[in-house]
């Protein structure tokens, strides 16, 4: 029996080789691609523009196949949370957050993460596999046909598309998926496909250094980095990956990056945690460091969404707002995130999918009902923030 190729697989270069190998010209490649890509086609018998003989050639050797949907669920602001299953029990979370001018869908590149941050349910659930590139463009390929169905837009070129950026900011560290997540960016850039550009996607790493530099050589998209603390006894202990590759060596890196990237800045994202990383003396130790190292780059201050295995509490918003003035003072350009999606455990934190454990969304918001009892009614709640 012949496998069957799954056609989200491969990115325009490899689609090209594969129709070559069937004795098609390049740009068949091309049209095929537009189907999938831009109008979410997957029926190789409604690709009309291919000759019949092509169709029934794909039928027999290739199939367009996103993650299935387990579960759809829509927050009150508009934030929409889809659980796609990525096979021997493992899950993740896609999350779409729509803004006035913009829509943001939040993938991820891996069921589990290794990295083991220590605010991060998603690290406490360990690591379970790499996702290929049909499960991590799927996510995107999925989203924005569901959301144009959802509000009956067309699909192709010519119907509004619903996402305009991409952020791999959910379940696992992109850069330790290296090469699958590459091929999906440039699915991601492609004219062909969602011809998104370079500022409009974004990547986020803890900091694995030497794939920095590898990402700017490859593919430099924007990039975000998960610093979270303002010296490397902290950073050790809130992101392990500090200690092979500690502050100095990820700035310098971040430094680098920067001469290819398509922003003249880094985003560097900072989990608000109560008493561990959020003082006047950290902030001001996060000016003394950026200034050292003439770093460009922007803060993104995220209220950390509590979860009870962390042991750790959100910073409250008097604090951060001080913390973020600190920042500001210093010149430092500041976001403070206002976290969405809280009512269906979209919000940061909770993007960690239930690797193992398929409980359903009210089934979770029930126990989180349950630790608010125990623990204050604020308890795992985003309070929106206003900058
Ligand atoms: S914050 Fe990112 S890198 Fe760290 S454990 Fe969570 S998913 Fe992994």
């Amino acid at each position: 029996m012949t496998t069957l190729t799954n056609l989200l697989d491969l990115d325009p270069a490899q689609l090209v080789a594969w129709c070559g190998a069937l004795g098609e010209k390049p740009f068949r490649a091309k049209q095929l691609q537009r189907w999938i890509h831009q109008y979410g086609a997957s029926d190789f018998e409604s690709m009309t523009d291919l000759a019949k003989s092509l169709r029934d050639k794909l039928k027999t050797r290739a199939i367009v196949s996103a993650p299935a949907i387990i579960s759809d669920h829509t927050s009150t602001d508009g934030t929409r949370k889809w659980l796609v299953d990525v096979g021997n029990g493992n899950a993740v979370e896609t999350v779409f957050i729509p803004e006035e001018n913009r829509g943001t869908l939040c993938i991820s590149t891996q069921a589990g993460c290794a990295v083991n941050c220590r605010f991060c349910s998603t690290g406490k659930q360990g690591f379970s596999r790499n996702l290929s590139v049909g499960e991590i463009i799927g996510q995107l390929w999925m989203a924005e046909f569901e959301l144009r169905r959802t509000k009956g837009i067309a699909p192709g070129p010519k119907g509004e598309r619903q996402i305009t950026n991409v952020v791999m900011m959910g379940m696992g560290e992109p850069l330790l998926n290296y090469e699958p997540t590459v091929t999906a960016l440039k699915l991601m850039l492609d004219d062909n496909a969602y011809g998104l550009s370079r500022r409009r996607v974004t990547l986020s790493t803890s900091g694995v250094v030497p794939m920095i530099d590898k990402l700017s050589q490859d593919c430099a998209v924007a990039l975000a980095v998960s610093l979270h603390a303002s010296n490397d006894k902290l950073r050790d202990n809130l992101v392990p990956l500090n200690k092979k590759y500690p502050l100095a060596e990820l700035i310098a890196a971040c430094k680098r990056y920067l001469d290819f990237a398509p922003r003249d800045f880094v985003t560097l994202e900072y989990c608000m945690l109560d008493g561990v990383n959020d003082t006047d003396a950290h902030a001001r130790e996060l000016v003394a460091l950026i200034a050292k190292h003439d770093l460009s780059c922007k803060f993104n201050l995220i209220p950390f969404n509590p979860f009870p295995e962390s042991g750790l509490l959100r910073s409250a918003n008097p604090r951060i707002k001080a913390f973020a003035q600190i920042l500001m003072d210093a010149g430092i350009v500041t976001t403070i995130r206002k976290t969405r999606g809280d009512d269906i455990d979209a919000a940061c934190g909770q993007l960690a999918g239930e690797v193992q454990d398929r409980t359903n969304v009210q089934d979770r918001m029930q126990k989180m009902a349950g630790y608010q009892e125990k623990y204050g009614k604020n308890f795992g709640r985003i309070v929106e923030i206003s900058e």
